[in-house]
Formats: C-alpha cells, sequence, structure tokens
C-alpha cells in the first residue's frame, strides 16, 4: 500500500466516509444525523396550542377550548407534515429503525423545554398482532431515545392494546374516537400510582388515542400525565381553523 493510500485509509477509519443524512440518504462530510437541506426542511412546530401543542397562531385550539383533556398538557417537536410525514412512514412500515434515535433527540429537546417533571415513561402500546407484523413498536423505541436523554425510566407492562383496530390515519375525527373506545387496558397498575407519567407516541392527530392512555393511568392512581409525540397533525377536520391558519 503506498502511503497516499495509507493515509486514506487512516482518514478514512477516522473520518468514515460512509455516514448518510438519515432522510434523504445523501453522503455527509461530517457527522450529523441529517443532510442540511434536509434539516432546514424540518417542519418544527414552533406556535402551538399551550394545553394540547396543536400547531397554532392563537394560545388555545378550538378541541382544547371546548373539551376536556385528561392529560395536563402534550408537546410535539414537529408538524406532522413535509419531510416528518415520509420518515414516520419509513419506520412505520419500511423497518427504518435508524430514524427513532435521530428523531427521539428533537422529542427529548422539547420534553426539557417545555419542564415537564415526570417519574415514569409509558409508551402507547401497539397490539401484539401489529407487533408482530412490525416487529417493534414506534411510540417504545421513540420513547428509548427520550428516555436515555431525558433520564426517565420506561415502563411497558403498565398499559396493554387488547383491540386491534384499523389505522387511525384512514378515519375521520369522530371515527377516530370510536376506533379507540376500550382500545387499551391496564395491565400493571403498580408502578404507575401517585406517579407523574409521560404518555409517549409517534403522531398526535385528534389526541383521542392519547387522551384514552391517560384516562386509563389516572383512573389507576397515576397523578398526573403528560404526553409527548414527535409530531401533531394540522390537517384534522377537528382543527379545521388550525389548518386554515397554516395554508
Ligand atoms: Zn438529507
Ligand atoms: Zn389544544
Amino acid at each position: 500500500m503506498s502511503f497516499k493510500a495509507f493515509l486514506k485509509k487512516l482518514g478514512d477509519l477516522v473520518y468514515p466516509a460512509n455516514i448518510k443524512c438519515v432522510c434523504c440518504g445523501r453522503e455527509l462530510d461530517e457527522t450529523a444525523d441529517f443532510c442540511k437541506p434536509c434539516y432546514k426542511a424540518l417542519p418544527l412546530n414552533r406556535r402551538y396550542c399551550k394545553y394540547c401543542g396543536a400547531p397554532l397562531s392563537g394560545s388555545v385550539c378550538y378541541s382544547c377550548s371546548n373539551g376536556e383533556r385528561s392529560f395536563c398538557k402534550a408537546r410535539s417537536p414537529f408538524m406532522y407534515t413535509g419531510n416528518i410525514v415520509n420518515m414516520v412512514r419509513k419506520f412505520k412500515y419500511d423497518g427504518a429503525k435508524y430514524l427513532f434515535e435521530p428523531l427521539s433527540k428533537f422529542m427529548a429537546d422539547r420534553y426539557l423545554k417545555s419542564h415537564f417533571d415526570c417519574d415514569i415513561i409509558v409508551p402507547v402500546p401497539v397490539h401484539k398482532k401489529r407487533l408482530k407484523e412490525r416487529g417493534y413498536n414506534q411510540a417504545e423505541e421513540l420513547a428509548k431515545g427520550v428516555s436515555k436523554l431525558v433520564h426517565v425510566p420506561i415502563e411497558n407492562s403498565a398499559v396493554t392494546r387488547v383491540k386491534f383496530s384499523v389505522s387511525q390515519t384512514e378515519l375521520s375525527g369522530e371515527e377516530r374516537e370510536k376506533n379507540v373506545l376500550d382500545s387499551f387496558a391496564m395491565q400493571n397498575s403498580e408502578d404507575i400510582v401517585d406517579k407523574n407519567v409521560l404518555v409517549i407516541d409517534d403522531v398526535m392527530t385528534t389526541g383521542s388515542t392519547v387522551d384514552e392512555v391517560s384516562k386509563l393511568l389516572l383512573e389507576n392512581g397515576a397523578n398526573k400525565v403528560y404526553v409527548l409525540t414527535l409530531a401533531h397533525s394540522c390537517l384534522d377536520k377537528d382543527k379545521n381553523e388550525v389548518s386554515a391558519l397554516l395554508s
């Protein structure tokens, strides 16, 4: 091997050449999760409802001012649009597990900035049939990344999904609420009694899923429930005014 080739090889060891943007696959010159264009295109959720975290230019969304939420507060670092939609599809349907760590960093950041004070994390469970199909629970994978960064342990045995429901994304707001009704059951309440629980999911749409889980946790002795999702939808019928303000 020539000296030049040796140096190149050494350089490749110190600076591995094969670092790719997790979003578009473009090769990167430096260690980063995203290339610059993909990073710039991330739909950060900057202005949102102070209760449910829905993208909004006002302070409280229509749903929160009209209905009761069982959780205290929900936050999402991203709006469910643009390249986030593609990445969610990739980890939900294409087995792209490499996306969980880079995306959970944004969730941990939003958790810390929101000053949530939680004792335990409960990822929204998937039905065991879905788990078998997909090989993992995406909410749990995101929760693992958050847990590592904010030092809050995960409790996986508290809640279980008892109803195999059709995908929420295909349904209207009202259908969604019916779809999640009695979807979950308490399995082990020991570890959540008197605790502040952080419920983690991938995408929040109407909030009916996380609402159902937090009701169950509160009925079984949890002190308070907070919610953290990767993204919050801004296209739902129930939040017409939200979509209008954003368009
Ligand atoms: Zn990229
Ligand atoms: Zn709201």
